[in-house]
């Protein structure tokens, strides 16, 4: 038997890295996006050495290197004192430690170069996923309009929304976790001349975080700022924000924080959702992939990286075992859902670490995290999270 047809369904980060993946294989794929066109939030992402492993085996390290940027430090200051905290080198490091570099990039640059990369794939646009069926041996997509195409294998890469994991598991909404997030570019120019280090900047404080880092080699700076709230009124998850909810919703913060704040002309607010980690993903040859499968908070920037990280095992599992395509999609499934759903929790627990309310508990992370102050240290001991190697493992 050959190697087997596959459907992605979603054309985000997980969806195009899958077939990439796939692709390098010699695995035929096809994505299926509902838009009209391939496009990311204008914002920017982080690229954590694991993540940076895999797009390294695709030969796209030194392309997100190129047009990416790379922090000298990690600057971790009291948002109300403006205090530093802690200062730990990263550029370097990262690479001496992990065996591979951290970037951060904007969206729109990284989704380039994957749509680059994907040369010649197939990719239907405007290809809304309305239902799978699953077959004995495969399972067939319905796409609105009333086309049908059978395939050996559907992945769900459909978000967080997914209507793949709906299919296998029910309906089921999404959790707020009661945060929300104003995300926004500021032209580098638009602030005084070395206001903002070349560094990856956080403000903590207590109920919120800030956390700014520059993209397109220094031109931008990405800005999220999140605050705790109890309610999501809005319906859309996220919207067009009002430059002035977000600075009175940081009134009280450092004026050097302010000054970047203020500089902000456009931001969107986002209402941030998860849910729990599923206890199995696939069913016969249907599976799942990124947020589709581990939709989490982004306070430890691993969402696209868990995705790009599934589409390695996926394509690999695959080609190991073409001629079991059942074992194939378990052995995906062993390997990846432990690691995801460890990040799932450990990602809520890290808005807790940020988060802190009492001054007693926030000196207490001063004396637990300083320790970790050292030329080679890590701020959050997220060794376990970057050391990861899927094209290895
Ligand atoms: C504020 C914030 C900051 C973040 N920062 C980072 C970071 O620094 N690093 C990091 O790794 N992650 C980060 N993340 C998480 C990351 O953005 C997501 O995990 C990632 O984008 C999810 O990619 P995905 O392809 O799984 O899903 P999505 O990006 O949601 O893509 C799903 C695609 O499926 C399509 N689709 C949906 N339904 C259908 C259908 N029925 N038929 C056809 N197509 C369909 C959609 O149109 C969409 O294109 C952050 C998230 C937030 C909110």
């Amino acid at each position: 038997m050959g190697m087997p047809r596959v459907a992605l369904i979603g054309g985000g980060i997980g969806g195009l890295v899958a077939a990439i993946a796939l692709r390098r294989r010699a695995i035929e794929a096809v994505v299926f996006e509902q838009s009209a066109q391939l496009q990311e939030v204008g914002a920017g992402i982080q690229i954590t050495p694991n993540s940076t492993r895999v797009l390294r085996a695709f030969g796209l390290e030194e392309e997100v290197r190129r047009r990416g940027f790379e922090p000298g430090f990690m600057l971790t200051r009291d948002m109300a004192t403006g205090e530093v905290l802690f200062r730990t080198q990263a550029k370097g490091v990262m690479a001496e430690r992990f065996g591979a570099g951290w970037f951060q990039i904007h969206r729109a640059d990284l989704l380039d170069i994957l749509i680059t990369a994907l040369d010649g794939s197939d990719i239907r646009l405007g290809a809304h996923c309305l239902s799978i069926e699953p077959a004995v041996a495969g399972a067939t997509v319905v796409l609105s309009g009333g086309r049908r195409e059978a395939f050996d294998v559907v992945v769900g890469c459909d978000g967080i929304h997914s209507l793949v994991r709906a299919t296998l598991h029910g309906q089921e909404k999404p959790r707020f976790t009661g945060n929300m997030c104003w995300r926004a570019l500021v032209p580098a120019e638009a602030l005084p001349c070395g206001h903002l280090e070349p560094v990856m900047n956080y403000w903590m404080g207590p109920r919120g975080h800030v956390v700014a880092y520059y993209v397109r080699g220094g031109a931008l700076v990405n800005l999220v700022a999140v605050i705790e709230t109890k309610d999501w009124v809005e319906e859309s998850w996220s919207v067009e924000g009002r430059r002035d909810d977000l600075l009175s919703a940081f009134s009280n913060a450092h004026r050097d924080l302010r000054i970047l704040l203020e500089a902000v002309r456009r931001c969107f607010k986002w209402g941030l959702f998860d849910r729990d980690p599923l206890p199995r993903w696939g069913k016969g040859r249907i599976t799942l992939l990124g947020d589709a499968a581990h939709p989490m908070l982004p306070f430890l920037s691993q969402g696209a990286a868990m995705g790009i990280e599934d589409a390695y095992v996926l394509a690999r599992e695959l080609a190991r075992n073409s001629n079991d395509i059942d074992a194939a999609l378990v052995s995906y499934e062993n390997e990846r859902r432990p690691r995801t759903t460890r990040i799932q929790l450990a990602a809520r627990a890290q808005g807790k670490i940020f988060h802190l309310r009492s001054p007693w508990a926030r000196l207490k992370r001063y004396l637990r995290l300083d320790k970790f102050e050292k030329p080679r240290a890590d701020l959050l001991s997220k060794d376990w999270i970057y050391a990861y190697d899927p094209t290895t493992a």
